[in-house]
């Protein structure tokens, strides 16, 4: 479903399902953030607190953690949300009686 690292390909490989619906803006971000942010944060004030390292150190440590960290969850939280948006067929929502 994927024509590029996170770019969303315009139908279906396989069944040829049009992929036009397809809109997570930012949810997968967000998401990922959040988890990122804990799985880097707290780590790195225990490690503060234990060991005091110098600031270079935390900096060497902690940057590459978390672009790893986002890497490798953003396309697969993309994934995700963008399979959960087909199932519920969730969409920009409109005035009543404007339906279709
Ligand atoms: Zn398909």
């Amino acid at each position: 479903m994927f024509s590029g690292f996170l770019r969303i390909a315009p139908s279906c490989d396989v069944c040829e399902l049009d992929y036009g619906f397809a809109d997570a803006g930012d949810g997968p971000a967000v998401f990922v953030m959040f988890i990122a942010g804990f799985a880097v944060v707290i780590p790195a004030l225990l490690v503060e607190v234990a060991f005091s390292p110098p600031v270079w150190l935390h900096l060497l440590i902690w940057l590459p953690l978390t672009v790893a960290v986002c890497v490798a969850l953003l396309r697969p939280f993309k994934g995700v949300l963008f399979a959960l948006q087909y199932r519920h067929k969730a969409e920009e929502g409109r005035p009543d009686g404007q339906d279709e």
